[in-house]
């Protein structure tokens, strides 16, 4: 299971997620713009990130989904 999820739909690109991920695991992938037409962040390490939901948190639109592990 994904622990972070970006949903698409919401995200306008800011980068505010990427500038506090304390694991620098997220970037703004620039290989596929959203129906919006934004290059949308994505977390490039499942398995390295934490759950800690700092880019959640930060995130103005409310596009990221933080699933902890049981
Ligand atoms: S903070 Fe939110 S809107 Fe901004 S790039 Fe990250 S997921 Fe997208
Ligand atoms: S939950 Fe924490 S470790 Fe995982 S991508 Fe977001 S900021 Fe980085």
């Amino acid at each position: 299971m994904e622990k972070m999820l970006v949903r698409s739909e919401r995200c306008k690109g800011c980068g505010l997620c990427v500038s506090v991920c304390p694991k620098k695991l997220v970037v703004i992938q620039k290989e596929k713009r959203s129906e919006k037409g934004y290059f949308t962040a994505v977390c490039t390490d499942q398995d390295a990130c934490v759950s800690c939901a700092m880019c959640a948190m930060i995130c103005p639109d409310c596009a990221i989904i933080i699933s902890k592990e049981d």
